[in-house]
């Protein structure tokens, strides 16, 4: 089962963000320090990272950041740290304390404390788990070795769906595009242990060199479940050629932008004409999914590879393939401590650059988010998130709204007809802070204190099984696709909705004891992000009710895209590590939305600055407010990122690499590059200028 299909676009990779509410002081954070004792991150921008010998009209990344990491250099145990991880490991030890709290167990400990406490504790019992060794995969690893012929195939790649291994393929739900009341089934290409379908073909020595690493890793695993070497170098082979052809009729993620490529709504029959050689009816109610007629075929000739390849492929190299992907797509955390050094060697030493694995209190505090998220979050919301910080936020995103609204009016190169289209939109996007309104219900998943591997089996299964039931059923618009802790926040076009969880509401990003200017260069440029989302080259396919429908004249859709254009090919410029470019088309939507992002966020700055009479060039602390304001929006991204986590984000990530999240951008705004006094042709100033919205 891979995750719902949707395109959910986030503020950052998957892990870390930000938010926050604005001008109006909440008092709530003094109060959580000395609950804490936690270090408190630095509100506002800090002038201690700033670079004072860097021009900010040549590097102003330089110049706002260039020395964050003489106070915060990368831990051996980061693929990177920036500002974000800042707040992330203060909520991370936030986490800790109350799920050790949670463990330590008693009579008087809720339901939800029951679950995550005994969740956690049963993850950090790493003698039990050692003891159990393999024996808890060994029923599935004996249905893989009993099986006899392909035609078995079918009810245990149906299991493997619900135990979230994608051998060959992914099933699960998501709205409809083209009506988004409806639910519906979908089935996408799937089965490649690297992350993404280029790294099987790319030239060059880097990506030899961890084809050849990822086919050890492929040894080493299937050793230490017992293969002798010369079986297990034999299958390794035959698995990396499975891939690879896998992988050659997969799309690539560029293609995976563009709503139209991976929507292809068919009768089942269909599938099944693409797909003979499987019983897809059989798969379907195997995997429990409710009677259907419709499936979303993501990727059409991706099925019909499938069948070819399912028919030439020797028996005993589907076994093989199927032993690998069942132990790779199993979380290591739960598994022996030789396959967890494994699985760390190659996925983060290997790709990520991070020289030493993370302590177990941080990937089980992660385990347990992943398992119950809902239960932690309500938790974590009750402890962290007053209804002040809801207020808070709120007031922020309208203003962030009016000031959409507002822009929308002033742009020339938009029609009238467009334009009343796009407020509507505008005005039907839902707002979601904190966390839901209805929590998830998670009495029927068994938590067990010394089972670790059997309650993420159960956890991965109950989730299967949610989203399964969602199947025909009315829309849940109330749903979240993020935990209330997560350090993120993410705008989705089939709901229009932006989404802020509790967690990112944090210092720096927003704090009551910074100028208004901080605050809206830091956290008002995310929430304009978010909101921009709605309206980049992939939101602004979808309408004001989520649905994938033109409403765009013909000729303001061109004129969108010529502008689009101009910041694809500008972002294709950047070479943030040895000959990688950024990919402009890749990085498109969330580049515009930095972009529009950073000016809805500087509209809605000087609203509120005329509002309150306040004369913006005016210094304090050496600095007008004008300059706070894009000082605080550099800062939102100071940091360092090592090597191989910046090759893997270039060629996997739609965000651009932290360095051009900031330049990209105010390279675009002539009012940053007056508040320095930039001269024109500078390379923050530079002549030819992009702008979307
Ligand atoms: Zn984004």
């Amino acid at each position: 089962m891979k995750t719902n299909l949707s395109l959910i676009r986030y503020a950052l990779v998957a892990l870390i963000l930000i938010l926050a509410s604005c001008a109006i002081a909440v008092a709530q954070e003094a109060a959580k320090e000395a609950e804490h004792s936690l270090p408190a991150a630095p509100s506002g921008f800090d002038e201690r990272f700033l670079d004072r010998s860097a021009d900010p009209c040549v590097n102003f990344f330089q110049y706002a950041c260039g020395n964050f990491s003489k106070f915060y250099p990368i831990p051996s145990d980061r693929s990177g740290f920036g500002t974000f991880t800042i707040v992330y490991e203060r909520n991370e030890a936030v986490l800790h304390e109350l799920l050790e709290k949670a463990a330590a167990g008693g009579a008087t400990r809720s339901a939800n404390q029951q679950k995550i406490g005994d969740y956690y504790s049963a993850c950090m019992d790493t003698s039990a788990i050692e003891q159990d060794g393999l024996r808890p995969l060994q029923p599935d690893l004996d249905r893989i070795a009993d099986l006899k012929d392909k035609s078995e195939l079918t009810p245990l790649l149906a299991h493997f769906q619900l135990i979230n291994v994608n051998a060959f393929l992914g099933m699960g739900e998501q709205q409809d595009f083209k009506d988004a009341s409806k639910q519906i089934a979908d089935v996408d290409q799937g089965g490649l242990g690297l992350p993404e379908r280029d790294y099987y073909f790319r030239k060059g020595e880097t990506d030899e060199k961890i084809r050849q690493e990822y086919v050890q890793h492929i040894v080493n695993t299937l050793k230490l479940i017992g293969e002798p070497e010369t079986e297990a170098r034999t299958d390794a082979q035959n698995i990396f050629q499975l891939e690879t052809a896998l992988a050659k009729v997969s799309m690539d993620v560029t293609s995976r932008r563009d709503p139209k490529n991976i929507y292809h709504l068919m009768p089942v029959s269909d599938l099944q004409k693409l797909t003979p050689s499987l019983d897809w009816s059989k798969i379907l109610s195997d995997a429990q999914f409710p009677p259907i007629t419709e499936i979303n075929v993501v990727n059409p000739d991706f099925f019909k590879g499938l069948n070819t390849l399912l028919d030439k492929t020797d028996l005993n190299t589907i076994k093989a393939y199927l032993r690998w992907q069942l132990v790779a797509s199993t979380d290591s955390i739960v598994l022996p401590k030789a396959l967890d050094d494994e699985a760390f060697a190659f996925n983060k030493r290997t790709l990520s650059g991070q020289p030493d694995q993370q302590a177990r209190w941080k990937r089980c505090a992660q385990a347990t988010d992943t398992a119950l998220g809902e239960a932690l979050g309500q938790v974590y919301a009750e402890q962290e998130f007053p209804p002040s910080s809801k207020a808070a936020t709120l007031q922020m995103v309208h203003d962030i709204e009016s000031a959409m609204d507002q822009d929308l009016s002033s742009l020339d190169w938009m029609s009238a007809e467009t334009k009343v289209r796009a407020q509507a939109k505008l005005r039907a996007v839902a707002d979601k802070i904190g966390y839901p309104d209805h929590w998830r219900d998670y009495s029927k998943l068994m938590v067990a204190r010394d089972d670790a591997f059997g309650n993420l089996h159960r956890a991965v299964i109950f989730e299967s099984l949610r989203e399964i039931a969602k199947i025909g059923k009315p829309v849940d618009r109330g749903e979240w696709g993020m935990t209330p802790p997560t350090v993120n926040a993410y705008y989705n076009p089939s709901m229009n909705d932006i989404n802020f969880p509790a967690g990112i509401l944090q210092p720096p990003f927003y704090s009551p004891k910074s100028t208004d200017a901080e605050n809206y260069g830091h956290i008002g440029a995310i929430v304009g992000h978010e909101l921009t989302h709605g309206f980049d080259d992939q939101g602004r396919l979808f309408d004001a009710n989520g649905n994938l429908s033109n409403w765009w004249t013909p000729e303001d859709g061109k004129k969108f895209e010529e502008k689009a254009e101009c910041t694809v090919k500008e972002y294709d410029k950047f070479v943030p590590v040895d000959d990688v470019h950024v990919n402009g088309k890749l990085t498109l939507g969330e580049n515009t939305a930095d972009n529009g992002g950073l000016r809805l966020a500087f509209i809605a700055f000087l609203a509120d600055a005329k509002r309150k009479g306040i004369d913006l060039t005016q210094k304090q602390d050496g600095f007008t407010l004008i300059q706070q304001f894009f000082l605080g929006f550099g800062q939102n991204w100071c940091g360092e990122t090592r090597p191989e986590q910046l090759r893997l984000q270039v060629q996997t990530d739609e965000h651009s690499p932290r360095e051009f999240r900031v330049n990209g951008v105010v390279q675009n705004m002539r009012e940053m590059g007056d508040a320095f006094g930039c001269k024109k042709g500078q390379p923050m100033m530079p002549d030819n200028v992009c702008r979307v919205w």
